[in-house]
Protein backbone atom coordinates (compact mmCIF):
# COMPACT_ATOMS: atom_id res chain seq x y z
CA UNK A 1 0.00 0.00 0.00
CA UNK A 2 0.97 3.23 -0.33
CA UNK A 3 2.64 5.86 1.82
CA UNK A 4 0.45 8.65 3.06
CA UNK A 5 3.15 10.92 1.43
CA UNK A 6 3.04 9.04 -2.18
CA UNK A 7 -0.85 9.95 -1.70
CA UNK A 8 -0.12 13.51 -1.40
CA UNK A 9 2.76 13.10 -4.13
CA UNK A 10 0.11 11.43 -6.81
CA UNK A 11 -2.66 14.37 -5.73
CA UNK A 12 -5.01 12.10 -3.97
CA UNK A 13 -4.87 13.57 -0.51
CA UNK A 14 -4.26 17.04 -0.26
CA UNK A 15 -1.42 18.77 1.42
CA UNK A 16 -0.63 22.97 2.07
CA UNK A 17 2.35 22.73 -0.57
CA UNK A 18 5.50 24.70 -0.23
CA UNK A 19 7.98 23.88 -2.86
CA UNK A 20 7.86 21.27 -5.60
CA UNK A 21 10.47 19.68 -8.40
CA UNK A 22 10.87 16.56 -9.94
CA UNK A 23 12.37 14.61 -7.65
CA UNK A 24 11.16 16.73 -4.40
CA UNK A 25 7.82 18.09 -2.75
CA UNK A 26 7.98 20.59 0.33
CA UNK A 27 4.62 20.73 2.24
CA UNK A 28 3.61 22.03 5.63
CA UNK A 29 3.21 19.00 8.49
CA UNK A 30 -0.38 18.74 10.16
CA UNK A 31 0.67 18.65 12.91
CA UNK A 32 3.88 21.36 13.74
CA UNK A 33 6.35 21.65 16.44
CA UNK A 34 6.43 25.14 15.71
CA UNK A 35 4.83 27.79 13.10
CA UNK A 36 6.08 26.82 9.59
CA UNK A 37 7.48 23.74 10.31
CA UNK A 38 7.63 21.59 7.13
CA UNK A 39 8.49 18.30 5.56
CA UNK A 40 10.60 17.94 2.56
CA UNK A 41 10.17 14.44 1.43
CA UNK A 42 11.49 12.29 -1.94
CA UNK A 43 8.56 11.95 -4.76
CA UNK A 44 9.88 8.31 -4.71
CA UNK A 45 8.52 6.06 -2.06
CA UNK A 46 12.00 4.66 -0.19
CA UNK A 47 12.04 4.30 3.68
CA UNK A 48 14.65 6.22 5.27
CA UNK A 49 18.17 7.70 4.71
CA UNK A 50 19.71 4.45 4.13
CA UNK A 51 17.91 3.76 0.81
CA UNK A 52 18.44 6.84 -1.04
CA UNK A 53 20.99 7.24 -3.95
CA UNK A 54 23.21 9.90 -3.53
CA UNK A 55 21.92 11.94 -6.36
CA UNK A 56 17.93 11.94 -4.52
CA UNK A 57 19.76 12.39 -1.35
CA UNK A 58 21.28 15.43 -2.70
CA UNK A 59 18.21 16.88 -4.07
CA UNK A 60 16.02 16.62 -1.05
CA UNK A 61 18.95 18.41 0.47
CA UNK A 62 18.88 21.28 -2.13
CA UNK A 63 15.38 21.77 -1.57
CA UNK A 64 15.80 21.60 2.30
CA UNK A 65 18.23 24.66 1.88
CA UNK A 66 15.86 26.09 -0.53
CA UNK A 67 12.54 25.89 2.11
CA UNK A 68 14.49 26.76 4.80
CA UNK A 69 15.92 30.14 3.58
CA UNK A 70 12.41 30.72 2.38
CA UNK A 71 11.01 30.27 5.71
CA UNK A 72 13.69 32.52 7.35
CA UNK A 73 12.84 34.93 4.90
CA UNK A 74 9.29 34.57 5.46
CA UNK A 75 8.66 34.09 9.07
CA UNK A 76 12.34 35.58 10.68
CA UNK A 77 12.85 32.67 13.13
CA UNK A 78 16.52 32.97 15.09
CA UNK A 79 16.78 29.56 14.25
CA UNK A 80 15.97 26.20 12.55
CA UNK A 81 15.75 22.53 13.62
CA UNK A 82 16.61 20.06 10.81
CA UNK A 83 15.37 16.62 12.35
CA UNK A 84 15.32 13.51 10.37
CA UNK A 85 13.98 10.01 11.65
CA UNK A 86 15.03 6.35 10.52
CA UNK A 87 13.11 3.87 11.82
CA UNK A 88 9.93 2.86 14.48
CA UNK A 89 12.77 3.20 17.70
CA UNK A 90 13.42 6.96 16.47
CA UNK A 91 10.11 8.02 16.31
CA UNK A 92 10.04 7.85 12.51
CA UNK A 93 5.54 7.08 12.08
CA UNK A 94 6.06 7.76 8.07
CA UNK A 95 8.43 4.88 6.55
CA UNK A 96 8.95 7.01 3.37
CA UNK A 97 12.17 9.54 3.58
CA UNK A 98 11.44 13.18 4.77
CA UNK A 99 13.30 15.84 6.48
CA UNK A 100 11.54 18.25 8.86
CA UNK A 101 12.57 22.08 9.09
CA UNK A 102 11.34 22.99 12.28
CA UNK A 103 11.55 27.19 12.90
CA UNK A 104 12.54 28.21 16.11
CA UNK A 105 12.00 31.48 18.25
CA UNK A 106 14.61 31.90 21.21
CA UNK A 107 12.34 29.99 24.38
CA UNK A 108 9.92 28.92 22.54
CA UNK A 109 10.45 25.14 23.68
CA UNK A 110 8.81 24.09 20.36
CA UNK A 111 10.58 20.49 20.36
CA UNK A 112 9.59 19.38 24.32
CA UNK A 113 5.78 21.61 23.52
CA UNK A 114 4.92 19.41 20.56
CA UNK A 115 1.46 18.55 20.71
CA UNK A 116 -1.72 17.35 18.46
CA UNK A 117 -4.24 19.81 16.87
CA UNK A 118 -2.40 23.31 17.09
CA UNK A 119 -3.04 24.98 14.07
CA UNK A 120 -6.30 24.87 11.32
CA UNK A 121 -6.19 24.52 7.79
CA UNK A 122 -6.95 28.10 7.30
CA UNK A 123 -3.98 29.11 9.00
CA UNK A 124 -2.16 26.53 7.13
CA UNK A 125 -2.67 27.75 4.04
CA UNK A 126 -1.69 31.15 5.05
CA UNK A 127 1.25 30.05 6.12
CA UNK A 128 1.85 28.03 3.24
CA UNK A 129 1.19 31.30 0.81
CA UNK A 130 3.48 33.35 2.59
CA UNK A 131 6.43 30.80 2.77
CA UNK A 132 6.40 29.59 -0.81
CA UNK A 133 5.96 33.35 -2.51
CA UNK A 134 9.24 33.55 -1.45
CA UNK A 135 10.57 30.74 -3.86
CA UNK A 136 8.34 31.57 -6.28
CA UNK A 137 5.31 29.92 -5.73
CA UNK A 138 4.64 25.92 -6.23
P1 LIG B 1 8.05 11.22 11.46
O1 LIG B 1 7.65 11.00 12.90
O2 LIG B 1 9.47 11.70 11.32
O3 LIG B 1 7.74 10.01 10.60
O4 LIG B 1 7.17 12.42 10.98
C1 LIG B 1 5.99 12.27 10.27
C2 LIG B 1 5.32 13.63 10.25
O5 LIG B 1 4.34 13.63 9.23
C3 LIG B 1 4.60 14.00 11.56
O6 LIG B 1 5.16 15.21 12.08
C4 LIG B 1 3.14 14.18 11.12
O7 LIG B 1 2.51 15.26 11.79
C5 LIG B 1 3.29 14.45 9.64
N1 LIG B 1 2.15 14.08 8.81
C6 LIG B 1 1.47 12.91 8.80
N2 LIG B 1 0.49 12.93 7.88
C7 LIG B 1 0.56 14.14 7.27
C8 LIG B 1 -0.18 14.76 6.22
N3 LIG B 1 -1.20 14.15 5.60
N4 LIG B 1 0.17 16.02 5.86
C9 LIG B 1 1.18 16.66 6.49
N5 LIG B 1 1.92 16.12 7.47
C10 LIG B 1 1.62 14.88 7.87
Amino acid sequence: MASIFTRIVNGEIPATKIYEDAQTLAFLDVNPASRGHTLVICKQELPTLLDLPPDLLAAVGNSVQRVARAIMDALHPDGLNIVQNNGVASGQTVPHYHVHIIPRWEGDHALSHWKPGSITSEELRELAVTISSRIGGV
